[in-house]
């Protein structure tokens, strides 16, 4: 068997509300093979198993690699879970997602090693085995996608908490009289930095006629203007624009405040669709961190934009298939 045959891998997946995404990954992080699918989450669990099985199977044949080469199968989810037994508690994105026993039956279906856990929890594990948090031994991962995910390492592993809820990021609470967020609580990080938070906000101050911006005429044709819009259109000169991405830039920096203050890490990763408004957000939030937090905490946290993007979650879920083993193989 040549060296190539040799090398072990596995297959890292994405469980998102709309796609699933599937790659085969070797020890090192290379990625060997990717294929995208849909959830079909309207149809309900049993066609989303369904879906995860053929992807999976279909990246093995595609790439025809002997199953005794593959560690297992790493699956990062939505919602409340158990990384251990591998029940899905619920996923707020997927219908109908009670109770199930994905680990389970994806072992019986495949045949192969699971391990499931949280999306969060695996883009930080992305970034801490291959990423920007590469070679630390604490980070902590926020992706400002529509909402605001974190997932926390502590001396080398995902810190889950007691009931495996650590990392609720987004949900920091930072007003007390706040807007309201998608959790049923006010003023929660996430009801400020996050792409749908954004949105809401530009709706509001737009309905002010007198204010004037590029984007007006978009957001009334019903358009959803991405974050990365809003940061083009401020850098021509916007005003609105700049301004939107400047109270969100400055709510990012008290949460990033907290999180320094809380936790000290050695590295805070940020990732998302809101870094293409990074320019803005993070001179802006970075501002914040240097007046308020404590410098000899400060001086001490890096905070730098992934370097993975969308891979940071199916590269980490594979990667937890790596990690029991790692002290032989490396
Ligand atoms: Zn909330």
């Amino acid at each position: 068997m040549g060296k190539e045959e040799e090398r072990v891998r596995a297959v890292g997946v994405d469980l998102g509300g709309t796609n699933i995404r599937a790659i085969l990954v070797d020890r090192q992080g290379t990625i060997l093979w990717r294929e995208r699918g849909p959830t079909d989450a309207h149809l309900g669990p049993e066609t989303v198993i369904d879906n995860i099985v053929s992807l999976v199977s279909h990246v093995l044949e595609r790439k025809g690699v002997a199953r005794e080469l593959i560690e297992g199968v790493g699956v990062g989810t939505p919602g409340p879970l158990n990384p251990h037994t591998g029940v899905v508690y619920g996923a707020p994105n997927l219908p109908g997602w009670e109770q199930i026993p994905l680990k389970e039956r994806l072992e019986e279906r495949l045949e192969l090693s699971i391990q499931v856990e949280n999306d969060a929890n695996v883009a930080a594990w992305g970034e801490y085995r291959f990423g920007a948090g590469r070679g630390a031994q604490s980070l902590v991962c926020i992706t400002l996608g529509t909402g605001l995910g974190g997932g926390i390492i502590l001396g080398g592993e995902i810190w889950r908490g007691s009931a495996y809820m650590a990392g609720e990021i987004g949900h920091m609470i930072i007003e007390r009289d706040g807007p309201s967020c998608n959790c049923g609580n006010r003023g929660c990080l996430e009801a400020f930095v996050s792409a749908a938070s954004l949105r809401v906000r530009v709706r509001e101050k737009l309905k002010d006629g007198g204010v004037a911006s590029a984007i007006r005429p978009l957001v009334e044709q019903g358009e959803e203007v991405a974050p990365e819009r809003l940061y083009q259109e401020a850098v021509k000169g916007d005003r609105f624009c700049r301004e939107i991405l400047r109270e969100a830039g400055e709510r990012l920096g008290i949460g990033l405040i907290n999180v320094i203050h809380i936790l000290n890490p050695e590295v805070i990763v940020l990732t998302g669709g809101l870094m293409g408004a990074r320019e803005i957000l993070l001179e802006t939030a970075l501002k914040e961190v240097e007046a308020k937090a404590f410098p000899w905490a400060a001086l001490r946290t890096r905070i730098v934009p992934g370097e993975l993007g969308d891979d940071a979650g199916p590269l980490g879920a594979a990667a937890l298939l790596f990690a029991k083993h790692q002290e032989v193989e490396l």
